[in-house]
C-alpha cells in the first residue's frame, strides 16, 4: 500500500474535494490551482511516476486519461480545450511520486510550459 498524500486521500484519511470517480481512477481539485480549474486524477493502484508504467498498464493509463475527458465533456470544458498533462520526475516538476495527470481549465494556458 502506498504512503503518498494521495493514497490517504484516496483511503479518505485526509480530505480532499472529490469530483469524479470510478472503480479505478478518483479525481480531485488541487491543493494549489493553476488555473481556474484544476483537477488531478490519480489510479487507484499507484505506481510512482509514469517511468514505472509497463505494458501491464496500459488499460490503466487509458483509463486515466479516458477519466480526464469524460469529466471534461461532463463539465462543459471540452469546446474551448484544456490541458491534461503528467509531470514525472524532478525537471518533469513531480512532487508527489503516486502518478497522476493534471486536468488544467478555464483560461487559455500559455505553450510552452515553464
Ligand atoms: P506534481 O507536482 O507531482 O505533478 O503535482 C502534485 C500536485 O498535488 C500539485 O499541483 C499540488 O498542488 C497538489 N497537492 C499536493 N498536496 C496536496 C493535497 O494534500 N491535496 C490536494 N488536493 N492537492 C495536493
Amino acid at each position: 500500500m502506498g504512503d503518498t498524500i494521495f493514497d490517504k486521500i484516496i483511503r479518505r484519511e485526509i480530505p480532499a474535494e472529490i469530483v469524479y470517480e470510478t472503480d479505478d481512477v478518483l479525481a480531485f481539485k488541487d491543493l494549489n490551482p493553476q488555473a481556474p480549474v484544476h483537477v488531478l486524477f490519480v489510479p487507484k493502484r499507484a505506481l510512482p511516476t509514469l517511468n514505472d508504467a509497463t505494458a501491464a498498464d496500459a488499460g490503466l493509463l487509458g483509463k486515466l486519461m479516458l477519466a480526464a475527458a469524460d469529466y471534461a465533456k461532463r463539465e462543459g470544458f471540452d469546446k474551448d480545450g484544456y490541458r491534461a498533462v503528467v509531470n514525472c520526475n524532478e525537471h518533469g516538476g513531480q512532487t508527489v511520486f503516486h502518478l497522476h495527470v493534471h486536468l488544467l481549465a478555464g483560461r487559455r494556458l500559455t505553450w510552452p510550459p515553464g
